[in-house]
């Protein structure tokens, strides 16, 4: 089975903090299956590995209760967490502020994050395709979340605006999840 890192995890968690819902993350976390929310009783370690449904359970259940069910919110909770995540990731590539050498930088670290899938990436002037290959269990929930997450990485790194698209997924039929990204 698929595994993610803690940190995601934590990322959502304290998005859900950070917004004030009512009730917080005990109140989210009544939606999820028993098995998923024991996990959620101890707390959520950021190095270590996940079982994948302990992720994808809590993005639906965020997205549920507090995006109304439309998977397009979760863009919002990914360009909060790579702000939260914004200081590892540039400690990492101090130096290397451009957003291209960021992303392109980022993309080959995608196994320290999730052990199913690889990010290939083309990265021209103002622009990168990223091809998220061999993860055909992606749920879409997160697919939702990472343009959100690129946009975030870019505007940190410098970019004054960006767009993110997701011309393929693997949820709509195609072989691979393609995101095309455009920053100024
Ligand atoms: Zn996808």
């Amino acid at each position: 089975m698929t595994k993610i890192r803690g940190f995601a995890i934590r990322g959502v968690l304290k998005y859900v903090k950070h917004s004030g819902y009512p009730g917080g993350v005990a109140a989210i976390a009544e939606t999820l299956s028993s098995e998923v929310a024991a996990t959620y009783e101890d707390e959520i370690q950021r190095g270590e590995w996940y079982p994948y449904p302990v992720y994808q359970e809590m993005l639906k259940a965020v997205c549920d209760r507090m995006g109304e069910g439309d998977p397009e919110f979760m863009a919002e909770v990914g360009h909060f967490t790579s702000q939260f995540e914004g200081n590892t990731m540039f400690e990492l590539f101090s130096g290397q502020t451009t957003v291209e050498r960021l992303l392109r930088n980022a993309a080959p670290l995608w196994p320290m994050y999730c052990d199913t899938g690889a990010f290939e990436t083309e990265v021209g002037d103002g622009t990168l395709r990223a091809t998220l290959c061999g993860f055909p269990e992606i749920s879409p929930y997160h697919c939702n979340l990472l343009p959100g997450w690129i946009t975030g990485m870019g505007k940190a790194a410098g970019a004054e605006s960006g767009e993110v698209t997701q011309p393929k997924c693997v949820s709509r039929g195609d072989e691979h999840c393609v995101f095309q990204a455009s920053w100024k």
